[in-house]
């Protein structure tokens, strides 16, 4: 499955449009049309559901992408959110220098060692060909904007380029009116924004995403056991949502690599079809943000243990998911074109029920005479379950189309239904076909759909 591929068939479906299309596009904006959304929205309830309603451990919130400026400067990220930015003096395209290069460097790289390495080795510009690159300087991801009718410096506010920041300094308020104990987590799904020098790759690396994060906060002493407990399960997670074991991979980062918080740092890599990249970071972050809140706000983050009455600063682990990239590979895994046994060819996303965006289509075999009946069966599966209605070409064609969209079930209605009330039930893998009633229908499928 190559890229193209992937890309071609998102447009074809109607899973994913070129962003501001219209207007001869945005570069590397991206609009989730009726399918794409569902599934995205069907990731992030997957995702609530196992690291937040199933575990007696996590909470939910739902924090401001706008925060005080304040925020940004106990983070770190005003001063060190930033990328290596090189030129081609060539052709004046901007690159992100770590990405020219393919070697690591035991020792890490600064950025007059990455600039050596790029003459040295004389490293072509991928747009242009030629080797002559400006001297490398550091570029702040953040977007920044102004907040207020007046725009000067004292109103700059950035959008946030992490979702983790809202709930660092939110600690207090969640621990105080959850009535928490340690060890407990903070989850939250929201938009993210980078300013990132390349994006690219489709919905991989994008300006504007989705982050489905988690704060772990926990005695410190204590993370490497939670870190190594939520890593198993964010590993489970995946498979369970259907990539293959083969398909996932794990980079430890080495002393040098790791960050100056971070005392353990794993990210979850996904054979993409560039090869295996980054989907998911997992990082130990010590007590590094908390302290740095309490530092700069005056606020008091210690954390009273009413066992031992031990005051501390929690440690914290955490895992990092973009939503994107995860559909990325949900829809790479999923993607297949069968032979069939007469020769013929079906394109087929094969993704677990759950994650579908319509669980069943309800299609009438002759649209004169099982419209009414169809609609009645649609309006009954619809309150349990996304369904669609299909009724346009003949039913060959349309099992083709739902099997091209993923929809795990179709239910046709034909002359019996109207007699005894049984629909025909099509099954997308295995293209077996049942007679059953609307509630057999019904507790079938609510049983399939279950994550
Ligand atoms: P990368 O090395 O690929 O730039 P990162 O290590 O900077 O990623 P984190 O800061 O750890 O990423 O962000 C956590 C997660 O957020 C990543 O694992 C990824 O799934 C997602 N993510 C980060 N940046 C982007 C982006 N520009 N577009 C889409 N998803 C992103």
């Amino acid at each position: 499955m190559t890229l193209e591929q992937i890309f071609n068939y998102t447009k074809q479906t109607g899973y994913i449009y070129q962003g501001s299309e219209i207007y001869g596009g945005l570069s590397n904006t991206w609009d989730y049309g009726p399918l794409g959304s569902l599934l995205k929205q069907n990731l992030k309830n997957a995702f609530i559901k196992r690291f937040v309603t199933e575990t007696p451990y996590n909470v939910l919130v739902d924090t401001s992408i706008l925060l005080n400026k304040s925020v940004w400067e106990a983070s770190g990220h005003l001063k060190g959110f930033s990328d290596p930015l090189t030129e081609c003096l060539n052709c004046h395209t901007r690159h992100r220098a770590d990405h020219l290069i393919t070697v690591k460097n035991s020792d890490g790289w600064d950025n007059d060692k990455l600039y050596n390495y790029l003459v040295d080795n004389n490293i072509k510009c991928p747009s242009c060909g030629k080797s002559k690159w400006h001297e490398i300087r550091q570029f702040n991801l953040m977007f920044k904007t102004n907040q207020g009718v007046i725009d000067d410096v004292a109103n700059t506010v950035y959008l946030r380029p992490e979702t983790a920041q809202g709930i660092f300094i939110n600690f207090k308020n969640i621990q105080r009116t959850t009535r928490r104990k340690i060890p407990f987590g903070v989850a939250q799904i929201g938009k993210s924004f980078r300013n990132e020098i390349t994006p690219g790759n489709f919905i991989f690396r994008t300006r504007e995403f989705e982050q489905m994060e988690l704060e772990f906060f926990c005695k410190p002493g204590t993370e490497i056991e939670w870190f190594d407990y939520w890593y198993k399960e964010m590993v489970t997670f995946l498979l369970d949502l259907g990539l293959s074991k083969e398909n996932i991979g794990s980079h430890e980062h080495s002393k040098e690599e790791l960050s100056h918080y971070s005392n353990k740092t794993i990210d979850i890599l996904y054979r993409y079809p560039w090869g295996f990249d980054e989907l998911w970071g997992i990082a130990s972050r010590t007590d590094f943000d908390l302290s740095a809140h309490q530092e700069l706000s005056g606020e008091n983050f210690e954390y009273l243990d009413p066992e031992t009455n031990e005051r501390y600063i929690p440690y914290v682990v955490e895992p990092s998911l973009g939503v994107e990239r995860l559909l990325l590979a949900i829809l790479k895994e999923g993607i297949k074109t069968e032979t069939l046994e007469d020769g013929s060819t079906r394109e087929v996303l094969k993704i677990i029920p759950a994650l579908a965006p319509y669980k069943v289509a309800v299609l009438p075999l002759i649209k004169n005479k099982h419209q009414d009946k169809a609609n009645e069966v649609y309006n009954k599966l619809a309150k349990h379950f996304s369904c669609v209605y299909d009724e346009t070409q003949n039913i060959g064609r349309r099992y083709r189309r739902q099997d091209q969209i993923g929809t795990p079930y179709c239910v046709t209605i034909d002359h019996d239904t109207l007699i005894d009330g049984t629909v025909t039930l099509r099954e997308r893998d295995s293209m077996e076909q049942k007679r059953l009633t609307i509630d057999k229908v019904i507790k079938f499928v609510s049983e399939k759909i279950k994550f």
